[in-house]
């Protein structure tokens, strides 16, 4: 497979070409912004740890049934990934309130929420990426219902799995993001990545942040943290 043109430059990837159409070749950076890019720094090893993290975590979701836009490393820092056509959405399960949830109502981070929940943001830099309601979705025809039900199912079905691989190694999963994409026959399929960037991760005995609150929240050194959690990770997967 070889390294083709830069196709599209994000914050914290680039995503390349190959010779073969299908396949995208990825290489993640070692770029953290906070705050829709307005806080913004190079971090030495972030972007390796985040290529191995979501590496071994798109890994283990297949092995627990979920298929993903994963197919390899290419290197400490590169991945290569089946083309999608990402729909424009992010979308958000929490378990436990955090973060903007927190914010909006009131709610003290830490709250263990009654059921997992299912939010949809709209995927636009411009607008800030502002949260969006299912009829909305439909009514823009950036999903259609019968794709948002999977969506939400898919969501489900990864937090359940990742809840799991996370508790073996005494890592409480707070909340996350998932993207998604279409293939070229339409079916959907999970992409973009899974890492503590994207994931809010608390040590279940200590309650300390694994993940890019240390960033955001300036809380102290990220790559530590992050190899911490690669290093958990590591053991997780070693005996599920
Ligand atoms: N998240 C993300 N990218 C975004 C926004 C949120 O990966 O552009 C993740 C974030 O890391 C957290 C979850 O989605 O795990 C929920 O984020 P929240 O809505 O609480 O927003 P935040 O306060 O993190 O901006």
């Amino acid at each position: 497979m070889e390294k083709g043109a830069l196709s599209y430059e994000g914050k914290a990837k680039k995503i390349y070409q190959t010779d073969d159409p299908a396949f995208f070749w990825v290489e993640y950076l070692n770029q953290a912004t906070a705050l829709n890019g307005a806080k913004k720094d190079q971090i030495a090893g972030k972007g390796e740890l985040n290529n191995q993290i979501t590496g071994l975590i798109f890994d283990a979701l297949k092995t627990a049934g979920i298929e993903s836009h994963y197919v390899k490393q290419l290197s400490s820092t590169e991945q290569l990934i089946k083309k999608v056509a990402i729909i424009p959405l992010e979308v958000v399960v929490r378990n436990v309130a955090a973060g903007s949830f927190s914010r909006r109502l009131a709610i003290a981070e830490g709250t263990p929420l009654k059921f997992p929940i299912v939010e949809f943001y709209f995927k636009n830099d411009a607008l800030d990426d502002p949260m969006i309601t299912e009829d909305q979705i439909e009514v823009l025809e950036i999903a259609t219902k019968a794709e948002l039900a999977e969506l939400k199912t898919l969501a489900l079905a990864v937090n359940q799995a990742l809840q799991k691989i996370f508790a073996v190694c005494g890592i409480t999963l707070i909340d996350f993001k998932l993207e998604f994409g279409r293939q070229t026959d339409g079916t959907i399929l999970l992409a973009d990545e899974i890492s503590p960037d994207t994931c809010r991760l608390w040590d279940t005995a200590t309650q300390s942040h694994l993940d890019k609150d240390i960033y955001r929240r300036e809380l102290g050194e990220l790559v530590p943290v992050y190899q911490e959690v690669l290093d958990r990770l590591k053991e997780s997967v070693a005996c599920i």
